[in-house]
């Protein structure tokens, strides 16, 4: 089976509209579009377990896969636009969702296909022969990221985070995590409060001791700075296609 991600972005995605910096340039001359971290795992059954669903074209990249589950780590726009054309599926959809009643835009108005749970913190569902567990994080709403486990291997899926609670730290250590995913949305000169940077997500990495670490939600203004200083990081930024196996 394949963790694999569909964008690997933040909210404005790479090329970002107009800009046209050297990473902007290179990725429309690759025709690469990187947009919103999202991921998703293929069951045996050929069923889409989702991580999110900001991408903007899941109707069209799933559209006649049965969506078994989407697990929502927060209800930002860049992680759940997609919601609002699946909402229209002819299927019924399982959206599982950290503890928010506010959800976003007029989706819990109009909830149409999708059926919204509510995680409680470290509750963990089985679908198929995969577990998944919600591990809170700290983000500017209620967020959760996400302890995935297969018969072979563990993955942790956590994105937006300005940090990550002790408890859940404590957690994922001792969940021997072969694969983790982690916010470093900007560089470590820019002071933000709502997400990581390359160099706290990097100390996390080390203290979780993943086998393997990667780095997700950037921008071109966090990789335009990385460029321009030649630095290699211990864990590297992802793009979309990006894939493991799991
Ligand atoms: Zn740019
Ligand atoms: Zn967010
Ligand atoms: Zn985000």
């Amino acid at each position: 089976m394949k963790f694999v991600f569909l964008g690997t972005s933040d909210t404005g995605g790479i090329p970002l509209h107009n800009c046209t910096c050297d990473v902007c340039q290179e990725a429309r001359e690759h025709k690469i579009s990187n947009r919103s971290t999202c991921a998703y795992l293929e069951l045996e059954d050929g069923s889409i377990v989702l991580f999110d669903a900001g991408y903007d074209l899941l109707c069209d990249k799933f559209n006649t896969h049965t969506i078994r589950a989407v697990f929502l780590t927060h209800f930002h726009a860049d992680h759940c636009l997609g919601l609002i054309r699946l909402r229209k599926s002819e299927s019924k959809i399982e959206c599982y969702t950290p503890q928010d009643t506010q959800g976003f835009g007029d989706l819990f108005l109009h909830k149409d296909s999708i059926n919204y749970s509510m995680l409680q913190p470290f509750e963990t569902l089985e679908i198929a022969n995969i577990s998944v567990t919600a591990v809170p994080l700290m983000h500017s709403k209620p967020t959760v990221g996400y302890l995935i486990q297969t018969p072979q291997k563990k993955v942790a899926y956590l994105t937006d985070c300005a940090c990550i609670p002790e408890e859940s730290c404590v957690f994922l250590k001792r969940a021997k995590i072969d694969h983790l995913f982690l916010d470093a949305c900007y560089e470590p000169n820019y002071a933000n409060t709502k997400h990581l940077n390359w160099e706290s997500a990097t100390k996390y990495i080390d203290d979780i001791g993943a086998d393997k670490g990667y780095l997700v939600h950037a921008s071109c203004k966090t990789l335009v700075p990385l460029k321009e200083s030649g630095k290699i990081l211990k864990y590297p930024y992802i793009s979309q296609g990006f894939c493991v196996e799991v």
